[in-house]
């Protein structure tokens, strides 16, 4: 296709070196496409930066004989909003269906296409075989997208939620037109959940009341509020036969939630929602909506008014290729230790301080109870410039996830994939100092 004409420019045997080098250094991307599935080890900026421009040589915008004549067409004031896109211009979608691919872009439909098919196998490596797509909005919107889909496929038109108090759900809730129905949760020594009995319940009245529920259950989520019991409530839907969603927000990056989600995976599962920026190490603004019911994926992607901006697809496509599956499971590897170190020196301080560590089944946040005024201790750390800490009163209806009173007043952290250690210990130290 491209004829690099170098032929008597140089004496033979460095022509042939030259040409052995290029060879070699395009392999890797041409290796890509090849596969389609995540590479073991990954790819260095410059070749990805490359390959990202091969592809967007081959949408319209770029082609030097068009005639433009349409009322979009990537026109664009500034060169700087062609590296913002990532040479993208026109997006990735048609408004019929997000994912189909688009005529005035060949090369972002292969990008789109392309960054499915690796995530798929991303998603296959760490155990999950299912189909998913990227999104191209954060979780509560790629929420909002599986709830539409509930509700043109299946009429659904309430949603009955374990009540976990994270304002994006509940407003993906609303957004997609669905009434919202609480569940509340108990108190189990130190952990919030919620009786999987209560749900069944609550599912057994709308369909009295001659309603079509669905279930939006959340498997990642602050202590104390633990995950839902995804595999017992995906039997529930089974028996009842309706939809069920996971917010999983942050599942990927965790055996734990990965386990979790297969045993789901044998009953009624609809989607699972998670975020590229929570999971991939992307910037934020990107989702990935996965499920071994390819229709229902399609229905979701149905639901997406209009195109989409290419930026949050091509951030996943660009993390899973220079990570590589390798880098991303040492990072794995490295959470568990993390959290580990975490959980030891909060452990320790909270002996010190007459405190304890909340007794919860999370694999990346840790609670610890305080004698003072936790909101106080967090502004503290946050003026220290530590980010993250959440403090929370026991009187926080909200921020416990709980209508009763809690016992503590406590504060949470999180050991979440990318973490240094570094940042554990000085957290914790500085925490220490706040404390009192
Ligand atoms: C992060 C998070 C969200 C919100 O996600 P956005 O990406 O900001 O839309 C929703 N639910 C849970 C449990 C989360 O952790």
């Amino acid at each position: 296709m491209f004829n690099l004409n170098i032929n008597g420019m140089l004496p033979k045997n460095m022509e042939d070196r030259g040409k052995l080098i290029l060879r070699d250094n395009l392999k890797e991307i041409e290796e890509i496409l090849n596969h389609r599935t995540i590479p073991k080890n990954g790819l260095d900026d410059e070749k990805i930066k490359i390959f990202l421009k091969l592809l967007s040589l081959m949408d319209t915008d770029k082609d030097p004989k068009a005639i433009r004549i349409g009322e979009r067409e990537g026109r664009i004031s500034s060169k700087i909003q062609e590296e913002l896109v990532s040479g993208f211009c026109h997006g990735v979608g048609r408004s019929g269906n997000l994912i189909d691919p688009q005529p005035k872009a060949p090369g972002a439909s292969v990008m789109y296409k392309l960054t499915n098919n690796i995530l798929k196998s991303f998603l296959k490596n760490l155990g999950l075989n299912v189909y998913s797509i990227a999104t191209p909005v954060a979780t509560g919107m790629s929420i909002a997208l599986c709830l539409s889909a509930a509700r043109k496929k299946y009429n659904s038109n309430v949603a009955i939620y374990p009540y976990a108090a994270h304002k994006s759900p509940i407003k993906a809730v609303s957004f997609a037109g669905l009434r919202m129905r609480l569940v509340e949760t108990k108190l189990y020594e130190d952990a919030v959940k919620v009786d999987v009995g209560d749900i069944e319940d609550a599912i057994k009245k709308e369909i009295k009341s001659n309603n079509n529920p669905c279930v939006l259950s959340t498997l990642t989520f602050f202590p104390p509020r633990e995950s839902d019991d995804i595999e017992e409530i995906a039997k529930i839907c089974d028996e009842y036969n309706i939809p069920h969603i996971i917010n999983g927000a942050y599942a990927i990056q965790n055996k734990f939630y990965i386990n979790k989600l297969n045993k789901a995976f044998k009953y009624r599962v609809d989607a699972v929602v998670s975020s590229s920026d929570k999971n991939l190490l992307t910037p934020i603004g990107g989702g990935i909506v996965y499920s071994k019911n390819k229709e229902f994926l399609n229905e979701v992607s149905f639901c997406y008014p209009g195109r989409a901006c290419a930026t949050p697809i091509v951030t996943m496509l660009v993390s899973m290729l220079s990570l590589g599956l390798n880098k991303y499971l040492e990072l794995m590897k490295k959470q568990k230790e993390s959290r580990k170190l975490l959980n030891n020196l909060l452990k320790e301080l909270a002996e010190k301080t007459n405190n304890k560590v909340l007794n919860i089944k999370n694999p990346i946040s840790l609670g610890i109870t305080v004698g003072s005024n936790p909101v106080e201790i967090a502004g503290k750390l946050y003026n220290l410039r530590i980010t993250g800490p959440r403090g929370i009163m026991s009187s926080d209806k909200f921020g416990n996830c709980y209508l009763g009173n809690y016992p503590y007043n406590y504060v949470v952290m999180n050991a979440a994939i990318g973490v240094k250690n570094k940042d554990i210990i000085v957290a914790v130290e500085r925490l220490k100092n706040v404390i009192s």
